[in-house]
């Protein structure tokens, strides 16, 4: 003997479009004490030409008495890429993408 199923409740689209998602958090790939640092600096390459500190649109770097950069705030970096896209010599890498 087939069991009936229940009636499908009618979904009130009007009441679904009420309830708004939350703001998105930013996903930060880095935290401070957990996996790999975010970012490589092969500071043998780099000329201190300050792109990758002046780009930065999370204040991740500092520059350290040379000019070169040092990640003084690795758990802000969002891996947006603007920094190894824009080094002309290819000092930095990520270690998550
Ligand atoms: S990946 Fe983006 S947020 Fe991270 S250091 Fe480079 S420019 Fe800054
Ligand atoms: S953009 Fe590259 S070469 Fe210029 S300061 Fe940054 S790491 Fe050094």
């Amino acid at each position: 003997m087939a069991e009936e199923k229940p009636a499908a409740k009618p979904v009130d689209k009007s009441e679904e479009k009420k309830k708004k998602a939350p703001p998105k958090k930013i996903k930060y790939a880095y935290q401070e004490g957990k996996g790999l640092a975010p970012l490589n600096l092969y500071l043998h390459w780099c000329k201190a030409c300050n792109i990758c500190i002046a780009f930065c649109p999370q204040d991740v770097f500092d520059p350290d008495r040379d000019g070169k950069p040092i990640v003084a705030r690795p758990e802000k970096c969002t891996q947006c890429a603007i920094c190894w896209l824009h080094c002309p010599d290819f000092v930095i890498t990520s270690n998550y993408k």
